[in-house]
């Protein structure tokens, strides 16, 4: 079977540092086996994804000399599908809708999945989680093990807005993606996307969870906790060489080359096994 990988990023900004991380891991991965890597704007979150930060976030791609295969795929075009996902699962009985609101859960604890309610204006829908504790085989790290796992994980929010596991899992088999590489800020969640490929009947892909950038011991790179544009901050290609080094890849002999070279010998010569799996600090903003 053809590698297809994928890279989903969220247009809550332009891309920082640990989201080219993860592009780059994720095309690494896919074209050191000949395989595609599709892209795919996670903008769901209306109030986080403003318009413009995807033009912003594929102009950034394209600097930085990436070429994905197939056609971007745009959350917010693909709606009705995650609503039939969404209806597929309160039929089968792994969802159901939540009337509770926020005052009323700190009082006392949400019984509707036993109440059967219909969908509504005023009703969530919620995946019924099946095991508080899960473990999956990771490329890079082996057995993983998940405890803890929440009970319930919101698929369909009360206003509407779909969320992310529900759209994640509905397009990685839409898309038939074999493999997953994201980063670890994932691990935890992936026990419960693997349950929902079960419901859904279809196979699940392989994983790869590449470790974070943090600004600081405790803070991956984010977004919300305003980490600059990398590319404000550097050429792309020194954006490009970083990323590399940050996953412990062979850097010598790139420093004259174009990105769109670079990414060329970086998946001619890419070695998983040379990752670490520790989160680590880097200094770029
Ligand atoms: N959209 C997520 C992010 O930007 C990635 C989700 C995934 O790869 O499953 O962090």
């Amino acid at each position: 079977m053809t590698y297809k990988g994928r890279f989903a990023p969220s247009p809550s900004g332009r891309l920082h540092f640990g989201s080219i991380v993860c592009a780059v891991a994720a095309f690494l991965r896919a074209k050191s086996q000949d395989g595609l890597c599709c892209l795919r704007i996670e903008d769901l979150d209306l109030e986080r994804c403003k318009t413009g930060n995807t033009k912003a976030i594929l102009d950034d791609l394209n600097t930085l000399g990436f070429v994905f295969d197939g056609e971007v795929l745009i959350q917010t075009q693909n709606t009705k599908r995650y609503l039939k996902q969404g209806d597929y699962l309160f039929t089968n009985n792994e969802a159901f809708y939540c009337s509770c609101t926020r005052a009323l859960l700190k009082q006392r604890p949400c019984t509707c999945s036993s109440l059967h309610l219909e969908k509504s204006d005023n009703t969530a829908l919620f995946y019924k989680v099946k095991n508080n504790k899960g473990s999956f085989n990771d490329a890079l790290r082996g057995e993983v093990f998940v405890d803890n796992i929440q009970n319930t994980v919101c698929l369909i929010r009360k206003d509407g807005i779909i969320s992310y596991n529900l759209a994640c899992v509905t397009d990685d088999i839409d898309m038939g993606i074999t493999e997953i590489v994201r980063g670890a800020d994932l691990i935890d969640i992936t026990p419960v996307q693997i349950e929902m490929y079960e419901a859904f009947k279809a196979c699940k892909p392989n994983y790869l969870h590449i470790p974070l950038a943090l600004m600081d011991e405790n803070h991956k790179l984010s977004k919300q906790n305003h980490s600059k544009a990398a590319l404000d901050l550097m050429a792309p290609e020194k954006v490009l060489i970083k990323a590399l080094e940050f996953l412990n890849q062979d850097i010598s002999n790139l420093h004259t080359l174009s990105c769109r070279q670079i990414l060329q010998k970086a998946a001619d010569r890419f070695t998983l096994s040379s990752i670490n799996t520790t989160d680590k600090v880097i200094s770029i903003n």
